[in-house]
Formats: C-alpha cells, sequence, structure tokens
C-alpha cells in the first residue's frame, strides 16, 4: 500500500470524548442523552464518533439528514436515529427504510411517510417540532393537538416524540429561554391525549444552564465535544470540558529569508528583519479560513509563533525565527490544541473570525484525516 496519508491531521481524543459525556451524564441525572453528530460530528469524524457513543451504550444518535443516516448504516453503526432537521417529502421512502425518526413539521412529509410507511410494511416513529421561539422549523405550539389529530388519521406513522429547540439558552439572560419552557410545559399537558412517549429541547447550553428544560431526554451536541456553547454560560461545571479535538501538521519547508521579503499572495507580509520563515501544509483547502491571515498563531516547540502572508490553499506560513536552531523539518505544529504549556482554542480562532467554535471545527475539510486516540472505538 502506498502511504500518500496527509500529515496535516485531526487528532480525536476518545477518552475526552467519554469524560465530557459522563459530565452531561452527570448534569441530566438519569435521563437518555441523545448526542448530535451532525455535520461529521461537527468536523470530530461522525463514523467512529457513533461507533465509540454506540460502545458506550449511547442508543440514539442525533443528525441533520437522512444521508447521513445512510452513511452511518453502511458503516454498520446500530443505533437509533433522530433527523433535526425538516425533511422534504421526497426522502420519505429513504427515511422508512432506513428506520430514521424524523423531525416533523409539514402535513406533506407526515402524509409522505404514512404512504410509504404502508407500502413498504413498516412503521415510522417521528418527532412533532414545535416552534416556541427559535423561528427556523416547526408548527406553532397552539396549532400543535390539530396537527396530531390529523397525524392521528394517518396509518403507518406516529408521533412519538415531541420536540423543541432554544435560539437563546446559551446567554446569561434566560428570559427567552424561560418563556420557551414555560410555553413548552402548556404545549405538552395540551397535547397529552396522544400518546406522545418523549418530550425534550435541551441541548448544550440548557443541559448546563436550564435543569427546567430536561423533560424526557437531552440533545447536546457541542458540549460533547469539550467546547463551550458560548463564554456567558452560568454553570461553573462548564470548565470540566475538554477539547476532544487537536488539529496538528508538520513543518514542510524551512528557509531564512533577509529583511523586506514580501511573503504569500498579494506580499500582504513583508519580514522586518532577517527572518526563519517555516511552510505547513494546511490552507483553506483544508478548512482554515482565508481570512484568518497575518492574524493568528501556530504552536511550534511549546512557543507561539505567528502566521505570516496570506493563507492558501494549501499552505500557509510561519515565522519561526525565535526558534531559530531549534526547529527543523518535519517538527510538529499544533494549529488548534496543546503543546507544552501553550494550547490555541477553538474559541481563540473562532474570536479573530467573528464566529464560533462550532464553524472552527465543523469547517475542518475532508481532506483532513481525522485519527481517533483511545478509547474502544
Ligand atoms: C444541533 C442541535 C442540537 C445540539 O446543539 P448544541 O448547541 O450543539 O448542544 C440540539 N437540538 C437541535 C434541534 C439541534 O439542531
Amino acid at each position: 500500500m502506498l502511504d500518500t496519508a496527509p500529515l496535516t491531521r485531526a487528532y480525536i481524543y476518545l477518552d475526552r470524548l467519554t469524560h465530557n459525556l459522563r459530565l452531561l451524564q452527570e448534569l441530566a441525572g438519569g435521563r437518555p442523552l441523545w448526542p448530535a453528530i451532525k455535520a461529521n460530528a461537527y468536523g470530530h469524524g461522525m463514523v467512529f464518533v457513533a461507533r465509540h457513543l454506540v460502545a458506550l451504550g449511547y442508543d440514539t444518535l442525533c443528525v441533520a439528514h437522512v444521508s447521513e443516516v445512510e452513511v452511518l448504516a453502511e458503516a454498520g453503526v446500530d443505533a437509533r436515529f433522530l433527523l433535526f432537521s425538516a425533511t422534504l417529502p421526497e426522502h420519505s421512502e429513504a427515511v422508512v427504510r432506513l428506520g430514521c425518526e424524523p423531525a416533523v413539521c409539514t402535513l406533506e412529509f407526515a402524509q409522505a411517510l404514512s404512504r410509504d410507511a404502508q407500502r413498504l410494511g413498516r412503521t415510522v416513529a417521528v418527532h412533532l417540532m414545535v416552534d416556541t421561539g427559535m423561528g427556523r422549523i416547526g408548527i406553532r405550539p397552539e396549532d400543535a393537538p390539530a396537527f396530531l389529530e390529523r397525524c392521528a388519521a394517518l396509518p403507518g406513522m406516529w408521533v412519538r416524540g415531541l420536540m423543541t429547540h432554544f435560539p437563546r439558552a446559551d446567554e446569561a439572560d434566560k428570559t427567552q429561554s424561560v418563556q420557551q419552557i414555560q410555553d413548552f410545559r402548556h404545549c405538552i399537558e395540551a397535547t397529552a391525549r396522544f400518546g406522545i412517549e418523549v418530550r425534550h429541547m435541551a441541548n448544550s447550553a440548557a443541559i448546563f444552564d436550564l435543569p427546567d428544560s430536561h423533560c424526557d431526554a437531552v440533545r447536546p451536541g457541542i458540549s460533547i465535544y469539550g467546547l463551550l456553547p458560548s463564554p456567558e454560560i452560568i454553570n461553573p461545571r462548564v470548565g470540566e470540558l475538554k477539547p476532544v479535538l487537536e488539529w496538528k501538521t508538520p513543518i514542510s519547508f524551512l528557509k531564512e529569508v533577509p529583511a523586506g521579503t514580501g511573503l504569500s499572495y498579494g506580499h500582504t507580509f513583508h519580514t522586518a528583519r532577517p527572518s526563519l520563515i517555516a511552510t505547513v501544509p494546511v490552507g483553506y483547502g483544508d478548512g482554515l479560513s482565508r481570512r484568518l491571515s497575518n492574524s493568528f498563531e501556530m504552536l511550534v516547540r511549546g512557543i507561539r509563533c505567528p502566521q505570516v502572508g496570506r493563507v492558501t490553499m494549501d499552505q500557509s506560513l510561519i515565522d519561526v525565527t525565535a526558534l531559530r536552531g531549534r526547529v527543523a523539518l518535519g517538527d510538529e505544529v499544533v494549529i488548534i490544541g496543546r503543546q507544552g504549556d501553550a494550547e490555541v482554542t477553538a474559541d481563540e480562532l473562532a474570536a479573530k473570525l467573528g464566529t464560533i467554535s462550532y464553524e472552527i471545527v465543523t469547517a475542518i475539510s475532508e481532506r483532513v484525516p481525522r485519527v481517533a486516540i483511545g478509547g474502544q472505538a
């Protein structure tokens, strides 16, 4: 076998994943935890994260689209799969065949599911998505009883769950979220006669800060990966989370350049002194945003070294002058993670880009191999 594996890799520490899940489980009491592994497990590698979760005993996993369930099923992951996004009727056959439990918020989709379930001799369980304030998908809470009446008349499908989602649970001010919990409670009461089995609303932020929202199950995403939903989480236990992902690359080229040398496309950086410049094989094709150019640092030998010049598609440059005589081709460079006493977090990069850690890790592209460290998976 030829070894062609890219050397820019995301290392996934499965024991930290386990640690984070234990913490969340403690906060959620005995309630089932339904981890969200959508979008390639927030960039961490969906299949092996799923395998690890199943090995730990988690039997319900959440994704966005039916396409993700197909990948998991083909990989032999045996679990119950919830679909968070709105699905269009054209995917109802796939939903039924793959046995997923979709969020439902249109009658069109409910009818398509019923039709396909009957045709295939199956029964499909669904979760009615109620919009208590997210403003993304879902029916209005006051419409839930009538919608459930219509669903009750559809053979081959039944509404197993009632769900809603928080837009602002990660903010210090919980006014909106507390209102949503109350509205969801009323909706639960108003729909009590329909035999719904599970009610759920809590994302990571709500698991930490809104115990009244835990209902019958919780749906953590970002926190299982050891990242904070936001800096405004009140519960101090959020500090116990451990980041699961580290993103590393080796030095692929080193050169001495004189003062005044222009570097990379557009010469947006000129050396102010004779400099030792390292090249690393990571760029925006790997999910490292070009907008970070000249404004962040990578770790080499435990020291923060400034990235210089434009980040290009496949390669970037760092100024390692401070390490002259102590740095060599192949040396480890950390983009996200720890090295010695130094650390670069996904939150730090997110802040520079005006985004959130969710987007930083999810953007790490397919070209970057995910390497699982530890764990049973
Ligand atoms: C992604 C998602 C979650 C998980 O949210 P986190 O903030 O990552 O914990 C929960 N519920 C729904 C509907 C989602 O789309």
